[in-house]
């Protein structure tokens, strides 16, 4: 089995789902009493994101590249950023390693394939709705992408910063959630991406009958299943 290194921390609130998901994974692999081999590095989320408010994404990229190095150096042989939003930097991460970083937008892609949807609803950050290096590595798997309108996209922005990476898990926000979901598969979307790590906290596919795909859950297993791999 090979070590799975996480830089997480943004926030702890979802790190705490991904070692859950990376184990029962490799005990659904394994049996008996596996667990999963694997090293975390937690940053100071608040560092983070002053970078991201201030533009400051190169600062923001040697941060996660100084804890890509450490947890190359304490014997990780994958990688994992435990976020959508600063896969922004991950060409900048994985240049400063030698060890593979498994991509969040690249594993979801997969995971769409596989359930053969070509046209997806993407809810997430502002700056994974808005911006290009996310929806881009979806496009060029064949991906349409949809995003709310602006004000929706504030809501489940705002939802994400002020809530979620609190811990905290509002009735309120999860029924603006739903509405959104549902709005988006009233466009054309053949399912919605969970395109935040702590999305799963609030909505899961018990809330709505559109397909969910959270990134979270989908990142973590496809970590797992590559670290077993032969
Ligand atoms: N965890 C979130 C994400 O997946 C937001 C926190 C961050 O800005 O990194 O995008």
């Amino acid at each position: 089995m090979k070590t799975i290194g996480l830089i997480g921390g943004m926030s702890w609130e979802s790190t705490v789902t991904y070692y859950k998901v990376i184990n029962e994974t490799v005990k659904e692999q394994l049996g008996g009493l596996h667990s999963a081999k694997c090293i975390l590095y937690s940053v100071d989320f608040q560092e983070i994101e002053t970078c991201q408010a201030r533009g400051e994404w190169e600062k923001s990229g040697e941060i996660l590249t100084e804890a890509a190095k450490a947890l190359e150096r304490a014997g990780a042989e994958l990688l994992l950023i435990c976020t959508n939003t600063m896969h922004k930097v991950a060409p900048q991460v994985s240049e400063g390693v030698k060890v593979p970083l498994l991509h969040i937008a690249q594993a979801t892609a997969e995971q769409l394939h596989l359930s053969h949807i070509t046209r997806v609803g993407l809810l997430g950050t502002k700056y994974t709705m808005e911006q290009d290096f996310y929806k881009e590595v979806l496009r060029q798997q064949g991906i349409e992408v949809l995003t709310p309108g602006e004000k929706d996209r504030e809501l489940v922005n705002d939802v994400i910063y002020k809530e979620l990476c609190l811990g905290i898990i509002s009735p309120q926000s999860r029924k603006e959630y739903v509405r959104i979901i549902q709005q988006l598969s009233r466009q054309g979307a053949q399912g919605v991406i969970l395109g935040c790590t702590e999305i799963g906290l609030l909505v899961s596919e018990k809330d709505t009958s559109v397909p969910l795909f959270d990134t979270t859950l989908i990142h973590g297993r496809q970590a797992a299943l590559a670290a077993l791999e032969e």
